[in-house]
């Protein structure tokens, strides 16, 4: 989660534990945003603004409230939700949904486990194909870059024939990209996420599908594709 005062400052402790300074702070009930809310103290781990976490009734941290160091009247409040997705860009609505494996014909699933295709990085390199596409916390903060080869028209995540050409990775369907944690668990956005105009924001070609179909099957790319020039993942995927 960035801070809104200085976006370079990421808040990486963000559990609803309650932080270490803070236990045993007596605080006052605050209203903020409509919800009732506990302050603790400042937070002497950042030095960018004057921190204060923000927890409920049964002391879980909930948010936090980053007031400027030159104006303490200005300030903002950034909650915390469930899902990772919904936290890092302050949007509600985020639904944590099944696992990925769910949406993955068996035989397929048996594969990726068989070969150690099980985590996201590696199960985005078999998709990369088609149109499918994996995205973490991670790559929303910085979109990965895909190498691709005219000759043997294969994408991968590493570098893969003498001539490859880098780009960032694209997404051609709006309702094939399954965002998931690391846990491989699904994250589904709000149907007006600005989670779609932020990957967009390096891709070059548009995204053709405006509904999001909350239930898409993950699409496998086909089995058929020619050989690359080296062996690597896609080669794999030509053998699946
Ligand atoms: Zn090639």
């Amino acid at each position: 989660m960035n801070s809104i005062l200085d976006p370079n400052v990421v808040y990486e402790d963000i559990s609803a534990d309650v932080t270490e300074h803070d236990i045993d702070v007596v605080s006052d009930l605050w209203n903020m945003d409509g919800r009732d809310v506990y302050r603790g103290s400042r937070d002497p781990r950042y030095t960018h603004a004057n921190v204060y976490w923000l927890y409920n009734e049964s002391l879980s941290r909930v948010g936090l409230c980053e007031h400027s160091l030159r104006d303490h009247a200005q300030f903002h409040i950034l909650w915390l939700y469930e899902s990772e997705f919904a936290t890092f860009l302050q949007e509600e609505g985020w639904e944590v949904a099944t696992d990925i494996w769910s949406k993955i014909p068996k035989h397929v699933y048996e594969r990726c486990f068989s070969e150690g295709f099980t985590t996201p990085e590696k199960l985005l390199e078999l998709c990369l194909n088609g149109p499918s596409r994996i995205v973490t916390l991670e790559m929303i903060r910085s979109i990965p870059t895909i190498y691709s080869c005219d000759d043997c028209k294969q994408k991968s995540l590493k570098p893969i024939c003498v001539s490859n050409q880098m780009r960032p990775l694209d997404f051609p369907q709006k309702e094939k990209v399954f965002f998931i944690d690391l846990d491989m668990v699904i994250h589904i956005p709000p149907t007006d996420s600005r989670v779609f105009t932020r990957l967009l924001q390096h891709d070059d070609s548009s995204l053709q599908v405006q509904v999001l179909e909350r239930q898409a099957p993950l699409h496998m790319p086909p089995h058929a594709a020619p050989p690359p020039h080296q062996t690597g993942p896609a080669e794999l995927q030509a053998q699946a």
